[in-house]
């Protein structure tokens, strides 16, 4: 079978379609060799190998060396040089690359193929003896250290005192003679350690650094970066082996990284940095500070280094060629590496760019628009979940602040914490202790990534837009602050100074990541306006979808909110949340310590106004859209007082003892509480209770019809039903309450009466219950609950190691579980249906605003989805993705 991929000369085997194969990068370089763009020949080692060489114990299946030698051959001939040889020598560098982008996740080794022989050949080739032992100690140092397990650190200690040694401070500095001691001295360390000396056999080293790349696939970092990312361990990673191209061979050498258009804003506007003279992967670590790609660009930014539009035209305008070719060959937004050797532009990499959801909503609606796609895709092309970003507030304009700092605005975003110094403090302080933190780093690696992801924002003072800090953040949708230079950290005394001011761990700060600005102490942010490419995508979306997306909520700000988010309607109106008000609580406490009926009468009437007037104003905000009210479900206790002055308060509002009150707590003490007494279960014992609220909502349903001329059709919703007999009941009482009401106010609304289904007998009897109910509302917290028989208060410990076992892959309480949970939805569906043609139904658990539970409530029929106010375009977004 074949084992490897070759690419280069203007061909190759493999296509862009083929990345589950070749893992991203070794599809894209097999297209873009196809589509003639100039890529360093080499070949790519697929996933499979991978594959093969964790199931059999790290070995390499049989034919691929063979196959590596033939590929190694094709592409000595086409650069028409020799690996090891030791006048023109072949060096190369091998790269993981899986299907997903992992970016500095696993292992690379560059300046592959230098040994003692070779090294001298590269000298004289390159007519350039420092260059040669710059990359020689270069390559020992990486391949030691990622290969051969030798520290980096003592690498650096050898390079330090050299420095010193020569008083100077720049690796620049150093002549090549400089360079030939360190190198000696580099190989020394590796024998130290290694009992044997560096490996000279460059075959040797070929396949040490095949093996390092498929053994970085387990490595930690790789492993949680996976687990963040829900990327399957199975896939396993390609090896890309490719010819080295070299950007630090003179002023007319450069390497860079680059965007078709502006990751951050989403602009059409060429968008990149460079280095002169330097190394690949020296952008990313962001050691110098690149300059910029374009003139825009160094306007922009205000920088007084050249851009490459200045400093190299010719390359530049082939580069520009380049980015529209990919540009229109991909129809998306491409993220490009590149190098210029000695005045020849060669292109490393591309691949869909990573943006902010900002830029992804504007080069969505751009592409569209400009015909490059169509509508459909562009609402393909958003991540639901993280439309979030653009929903979460900015800094007030108006606020008082103090500036302490600029730099880049790498990732967009507001957001206020406590400054900490480390990854570990990071994760620390928000795990054991609560804290909001900011992270503020020189500048971060791939080992910092559980810290940055705990961290509300993310500061550094060192690197560019494309550095690690960056790069991570805007994929996370962190506010990322980056190369903040006159910022000066010291770890050690865990502080940084800047503009005359010391700030201390556990001071507070603010980040902008929109603007690159540091603020002093916590600045209060606003919401942020809907407009624009929003508001474009948004209107696409909903010509499309077929599900309504309604809200869940209880006070008029939500209401308001969701509104504003494009809600249609109430799905879900809790309303023991209207009880807990200060001047409500009382009566609530009264009506439950009452010793009869008379008593829970009394109290439940001085509750009647307050929940008309909470019914008013919702009817009155959704204009006519439908507005469903649940009527009481939590179990009384939840009521009670628990503190002295709250019971004695309550002994003297309703004239009994401490005592009383006390013994009344106990005996409504429940050991399963969410198994217990609520629910319509208080509706059959207490029936005063949803009879009066029932009078609520049809006298304010009444009177808002009356006000406003619009018709109210109020929904009224029973809570936790598990037999058909239940809502008889309830619904008898309703209908009372409401033909009590509509003659003494001679008038009627129209209303229905329907049920939660949140208990397993509910979706086994739907038929049944679908007799009486009029609507089905799938509470798909309490059935995820029931189903599972787990507490969803209690899961989420043994919950993690449930995840971390693979028993669950999600937390069913985040995402619908299908298999279980959704097998009983879609038999309630179909057996309410058969009773009950054309039976309206929704859910309204927190499912109803996840992206993956959306789409399946599509699948099995429902009318529509309930979710919190700020997840509505969410779900109006995962609504219009369902039905692609
Ligand atoms: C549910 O159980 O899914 C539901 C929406 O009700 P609650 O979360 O209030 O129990
Ligand atoms: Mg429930």
């Amino acid at each position: 079978s074949k084992w490897v991929y070759s690419f280069g000369g203007g061909r190759a085997e493999g296509r862009s379609d083929m990345k589950n194969l070749l893992g991203g990068k070794g599809a894209n370089l097999a297209e873009m060799a196809n589509l003639g763009i100039p890529v360093p020949p080499g070949f790519t080692i697929p996933t499979e190998a991978c594959t093969f060489y964790y199931q059999n114990g790290n070995t390499y299946p049989e034919g691929l060396q063979d196959q590596v030698m033939v590929a190694l051959a094709t592409v000595e001939q086409i650069m028409g040089a020799k690996f090891g040889d030791q006048t023109n020598p072949l060096l190369v560098s091998v790269r993981s690359g899986a299907r997903a982008s992992m970016p500095g996740m696993m292992d690379t080794i560059l300046n592959l193929g230098l040994n003692d022989v070779s090294v001298e050949g590269l000298a004289k080739r390159s007519g350039d003896a420092r260059f040669a032992y710059d990359s020689y100690r270069r390559f020992i140092q990486m391949y030691s250290d990622v290969v051969l397990g030798v520290d980096h650190h003592h690498f650096e200690e050898i390079l330090e005192e050299a420095k010193d040694d020569r008083n100077v401070k720049l690796d620049t500095e150093l002549s090549a003679d400089d360079w030939k001691k360190v190198v000696a001295k580099y190989k020394d360390k590796v024998k130290a350690a290694m009992g044997r000396p560096f490996p000279q056999d460059v075959r040797e080293q070929l396949w040490g650094a095949v093996g390092a790349v498929f053994g970085s696939w387990m490595n930690q970092r790789a492993i949680t970066y996976r687990r963040l990312h829900d990327i399957p361990e199975s896939w396993g990673t390609a090896v890309n082996v490719q010819a080295m191209v070299f950007g630090n061979m003179g002023e007319d050498c450069c390497t860079g990284v680059c965007f078709t258009r502006d990751p951050s804003t989403g602009d059409n506007d060429f968008y990149g940095e460079f280095l002169i003279n330097a190394q690949g992967e020296d952008v990313v670590a962001g050691i110098r500070t690149p300059q910029q790609l374009t003139i825009h660009g160094r306007e922009l930014q205000r920088s007084d280094l050249p851009s490459m539009e200045e400093a190299m035209p010719v390359v530049f305008k082939e580069l520009n060629a380049i980015r529209h070719k990919l540009e229109a060959h991909y129809k998306d937004m491409q993220d490009m590496e590149f190098t210029v050797q000695q005045g020849r532009l060669w292109m490393l990499q591309t691949r869909t760019g990573k943006r902010t959801t900002k830029a992804a909503l504007k080069i969505a609606v751009d592409m569209a628009r400009e015909g490059l796609i169509t509508r459909k895709d562009a609402i393909g092309r958003i991540d639901p979940a993280a439309l979030d970003q653009l929903l979460h507030p900015t800094l007030d304009p108006k606020a008082s602040r103090t500036m302490l700092a600029r730099g880049l605005p790498a990732s967009p975003g507001a957001a206020s914490g406590k400054v900490v110094f480390s990854a570990e403090d990071a994760e620390k302080w928000v795990k054991e202790r609560k804290e909001k933190v900011i992270l503020v780093r020189i500048e971060t690696s791939p080992e910092d990534i559980g810290g940055m992801h705990v961290s509300e924002g993310i500061l550094t003072t060192r690197g560019g837009m494309t550095s690690h800090a960056a790069v991570v953040a805007r994929g996370m949708g962190t506010p990322c602050v980056a190369g903040a230079g006159e910022i000066r950290v010291d770890y050690a005394a865990k502080t940084f100074k800047v503009a005359g001011k010391v700030i201390a761990e556990g001071d507070v700060i603010t980040l902008d990541g929109g603007t690159g600005e540091v603020f002093l102490g916590a600045v209060p942010t606003i919401q942020p306006e809907l407009t624009g490419d929003f508001a474009t995508l948004m209107e696409w979306v909903d010509t499309i979808r077929t599900m309504k997306v309604r809200t869940n909520a209880e006070t008029p700000l939500d209401a308001a909110t969701a509104r504003k988010f494009g809600a249609e309607g109430i799905g879900l109106c809790r309303t023991e949340h209207m009880f807990f008000a200060p001047e409500r609580i009382l009566a609530v406490r009264e009506m439950i310590l009452a010793s009869d009926e008379k008593g829970r009468r009394a109290a439940l009437a001085k509750l009647l106004p307050f929940q008309r007037q909470d019914f008013i104003d919702l009817f009155t905000i959704m204009q006519g859209l439908p507005v469903t009210i649940r009527l009481l479900d939590p179990p009384l206790h939840e009521f009670l007082p628990h503190t002295d002055a709250d019971i004695a308060e309550i002994a003297k509002a309703a004239n009994v003892d401490v005592a009383a009150v006390k013994a009344r707590n106990a005996s409504l003490h429940e050991s399963n509480p969410m198994l217990g007494h609520r629910g319509c279960r208080l509706g059959i014992t207490y029936p005063e209770i949803y009879e009066m609220q029932a009078r609520a909502i049809f006298e304010a349903a009444v009177s808002v019809s009356q006000e406003t001329g619009r018709t109210v059709t109020p929904e009224v919703m029973i809570p936790l039903v598990g037999a058909k007999k239940e809502l008889d009941l309830m619904k008898d009482a309703v209908d009372k309450i409401a033909a009590e009401v509509f003659a003494a106010m001679g008038q009627s609304v129209k209303y229905h009466v329907g049920t939660m289904i949140e208990l397993p007998r509910a979706a086994l009897l739907a038929g049944d219950i679908a007799q009486t109910a009029e609507f089905f509302s799938f509470g798909t917290n309490d059935l995820t609950q029931t189903t599972f028989g787990m507490s969803r208060d209690d899961s989420g410990p043994f919950l993690e190691v449930y995840r971390a076992k693979g028993i669950y892959e999600h937390d069913p309480f985040a995402q619908l579980d299908q298999e279980g949970v959704g097998e009983l939805i879609k038999i309630a569906a179909e057996r309410g249906r058969a009773t009950r043609p054309g039976l309206k139904l929704g859910i309204c658990g927190e499912h109803g605003g996840d992206p993956s539970s959306v789409g399946f409530c599509q699948k099995v029929g429902l009318d529509y989805v309930s979710c919190s106010p700020y997840r509505v375009p969410i779900a109006r977004l995962a609504a219009a993705q369902a039905v692609l």
